[in-house]
């Protein structure tokens, strides 16, 4: 493929925006196009579960800076579909837009334990609510204006987050979980730390994971597996998320549902895809890495690969996850979830901050700091260190612990 002259981004997220930057800082002058169906510049999604939820300010203030790819901008506008023959993107109102190259960052939605067709939201607040969106954001902030009982179903990170924000504003909360909360994704050790906290600042765990949902009069009710039921004002679930993918239907580019790049971000030479939508080759397999740091470096791979070909560099993903809640703020690098007990790099993790590393049987490693002040770039050299070598490297003075 001869360099393109036309780009279309389509996805408006993170992957979208850092992908239209990337292609102006890799040289690329031609004309770009953004769509996007949020009407919302980008904005922060990860703030939508920790400060957004709980600050007094309109949770718009958690947009990013203006992008610097003076794009044309289709915002609130959806793809429908992908010619790849004819090389245009379909939009929703059969309009074509036509390209040299795309990049594909159209992301993923939260998964829903009510199946399609079955009532999500009633509008006065009932039902499931999920949280994706700054929409979702502002609906769940409303409602918890007036202290309502919740069920959180979901132990991941997100249903966690969920589950102390709402715990924060001061209403009773009870989480729902597959499993002990956060061991799929972090390990039992971490898990431990961190259930540990929402118990301390009284967040109930129920005995089994959720099954299903069903209204009772104006009040949820939450059905779990061992039959028992939880009834309450306000149900939240957070059940993982699905990639936006049906646009691509019969593009031809999906292989047993899922959409697979290079490890350069490339379905084809002239098709790029990137975020939380793409399933992409790591250490650990192909799977898709729905991280924020990751859809950033996903993105710059693919923008540099529209415009260098096999010059571009590569991607071999080391992962960067944070997290925040019940008064404990987790930085990881490295790919979780981690087994057994870490080497402690610094500080004391029964008893305030800390730093953290596993090593892995490939010799890679994941460094975990715990209410710990470290720069990221040193949390990740931690990382990838050979043990030994680790803690005179990165030892920083221990700060106190992140206030409650
Ligand atoms: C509440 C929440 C908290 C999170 N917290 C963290 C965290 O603490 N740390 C972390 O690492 N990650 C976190 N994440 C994950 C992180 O936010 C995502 O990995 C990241 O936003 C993915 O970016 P993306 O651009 O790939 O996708 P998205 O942010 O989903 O953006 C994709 C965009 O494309 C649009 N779109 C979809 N289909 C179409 C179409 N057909 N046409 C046009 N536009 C379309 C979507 O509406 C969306 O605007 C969190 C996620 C959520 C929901």
């Amino acid at each position: 493929m001869g360099a393109p002259r036309r780009v279309v981004v389509v996805g408006n997220g993170i992957a979208g925006l850092t992908a239209g930057d990337s292609l102006r800082a890799a040289g690329f002058d031609g004309d770009l196009t953004v769509i996007g169906d949020e009407r919302h510049a980008p904005y922060s999604r990860p703030a939508l579960s920790k400060a957004a939820l709980l600050d007094g300010e309109d949770v718009t203030s958690h947009l990013l800076p203006a992008p610097t790819h003076e794009a044309t901008e289709l915002l609130g506008v959806s793809a429908a579909g992908l010619d790849v023959a004819r090389r245009v993107v379909v939009l929703g109102d059969g309009e074509e837009v036509p390209y040299d190259a795309v990049v594909i960052a159209t992301g993923s939605r939260a998964r829903r334990l009510t199946g399609a067709g079955e009532a999500h939201d009633d509008g006065a607040g009932g039902g499931e609510l999920t949280l994706r969106t700054l929409e979702d954001a502002e609906r769940l902030r409303r409602r918890l204006a007036d202290r309502p009982s919740v069920v959180v179903v979901g132990g991941g990170p997100l249903g966690m987050e969920v589950a102390s924000g709402c715990l924060a504003t001061g209403c009773e909360v009870t989480l729902a979980s597959y499993g002990r909360p956060l061991v799929d994704q972090l390990g039992s050790y971490l898990s431990d730390v961190f259930v540990a906290a929402g118990l301390r600042r009284g967040l109930t765990i129920a005995p089994t994971h959720a099954v299903g949902l069903r209204r009772a009069g104006a009040r949820s009710q939450v059905v779990l597996a061992d039959g028992s039921v939880l009834e309450a004002d306000l149900v939240v679930t957070a059940v993982g998320d699905d990639p936006n993918l049906e646009w691509l239907a019969t593009s031809g580019l999906l292989t047993d549902g899922r959409l697979e790049v290079d490890t350069r971000g490339r379905v084809r030479p002239d098709v790029v895809a990137a975020g939380d939508v793409a399933t992409i080759r790591t250490r650990r397999g192909a799977r898709r890495v729905p991280l924020w740091t990751s859809a950033i470096d996903q993105s710059k791979v693919a923008a540099a690969a529209l415009v260098r070909g096999d010059e571009a560099p590569e991607l071999d993903l080391q992962p960067y996850f944070w997290t925040e809640q019940f008064g404990l703020s987790l930085k990881a690098s490295g790919f979780t979830p981690v087994a057994g007990a870490p080497e402690i790099v610094d500080g004391d993790p029964a008893d305030g901050p800390a730093l953290l590393r596993w090593e892995h049987a490939d010799g890679s490693g994941t460094a975990v700091a715990v209410n710990y002040r470290i720069p990221v770039p040193k949390l990740r050299r931690l990382a990838a260190a050979a043990p030994g070598l680790a803690p005179a490297e990165t030892r920083v003075p221990v700060p106190a612990a992140v206030p409650a």
